[in-house]
């Protein structure tokens, strides 16, 4: 049966520095397991910049999809309202008096809906 400790990630997480390399020093195990977990920190080390580099790309590219989607709006919304004018649906709607004898319903002498 293998007794391995397993002592190192309680050690590392909630004790203290000292009390972990005085672990270290008397325990084989764990110090294999902090060489291995040293390995991948360098090997995180070595890859972090090329992972930044290519975040900064593509949040580059983000911006200039925003950047084109708010062009391509805003250039769809002033098409719109120089092809249309800036008043064509509220002077429909507004300008106009419309009552609601305009709409084909009954309606008494204050302007109201008929029910009878
Ligand atoms: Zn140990």
């Amino acid at each position: 049966m293998n007794n391995k400790c397993t002592k190192f990630e309680s050690l590392f997480l909630f004790r203290n520095e000292t009390e972990l390399e005085e672990h270290l020093k008397e325990c084989p195990d764990c110090r294999a397991e902090k060489e291995k977990m040293d390995k991948v920190s360098e090997l995180l080390q070595e890859v972090k910049p090329y992972y930044a580099q290519q975040r900064k790309r593509s949040f580059t590219r983000l911006k200039v999809a925003c950047i084109l989607c708010f062009g391509m709006f805003t250039g769809l919304l002033i098409g719109y309202f120089t092809q249309y004018g800036y008043n064509t649906t509220s002077s429909a709607y507004y300008d106009t008096e419309q009552t609601t004898n305009d709409y084909g319903m009954p309606i008494d002498s204050y302007g109201l809906i008929s029910l009878n």
